[in-house]
């Protein structure tokens, strides 16, 4: 797919996370010498070894959007600008306070699970509204948005209902971000409010 075409046909609220997990540096910087600026990882030791060897690229922002470990957050939050992915309370907790111990705010999206699904994590809403009040207050987070990921099972019209929920929800919250829909299911996620779509396979071809 056409980075440009595809930037022109979108949206203007809608920003394309290019999903660079198990693409190699010469792709990535190929993407970032056509102007695109946000990359996102989803494993942190993988990360780690790409950032080094792309830090001359100026201006690129990188965002995390893996499952992150307690023993990880620290790299994460030294590295990254942004996290997708924060999937409970204690997870929030921690990032805010290392991210105060680092000197450093970040940038977060919380993800939640509008359908069972055992392969994937989450808050689910019921959930995320208990733990709402303390973590709004966390104070070296900033919380822009929730991130959501269809259940596999899910045909486009059932992963668009769901993508809808996301989005009343965090019109509920007052979020402005949803970050929602990759290479398979991004037109229905943009079409029920994403401002945020992660594409991987469908900008680079598939993964190594
Ligand atoms: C891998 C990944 C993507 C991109 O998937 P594609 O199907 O290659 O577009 C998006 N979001 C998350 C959280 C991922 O892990």
């Amino acid at each position: 797919m056409n980075l440009k075409e595809l930037r022109n046909s979108l949206p203007s609220r809608v920003k394309v996370l290019a999903v660079s997990k198990g693409q190699d540096i010469r792709a990535i910087r190929l993407l970032a010498s056509s102007g695109q600026i946000d990359f996102g990882e989803s494993k942190v030791q993988e990360a780690l070894i790409k950032l080094d060897s792309l830090k001359d690229l100026i201006g690129i922002r990188w965002h995390f959007i893996g499952s992150l470990q307690a023993n990880k957050v620290r790299q994460v939050v030294r590295n990254f600008d942004a996290i997708h992915s924060v999937d409970s309370l204690k997870l929030a907790r921690r990032i805010s306070r290392i991210a105060g111990e680092e000197c450093k705010k970040i940038t977060v999206m919380l993800q939640v699970k509008f359908r069972n699904d055992p392969n994937k994590g989450g808050f689910n809403s019921e959930e995320l509204l208990d733990d709402w009040n303390e973590i709004v207050q966390l104070p070296n987070i900033d919380l822009v948005g929730l991130m959501t990921m269809a259940p596999l099972s899910l045909d486009l019209s059932q992963r668009k209902v769901l993508f809808k929920e996301c989005r009343l929800f965090a019109d509920k919250l007052q979020l402005k971000d949803c970050s929602m829909g990759m290479s398979a299911d991004w037109k229905e996620a943009v079409e029920s409010g994403a401002t945020w779509i992660r594409l991987g396979t469908s900008l680079f071809g598939s993964r190594l």
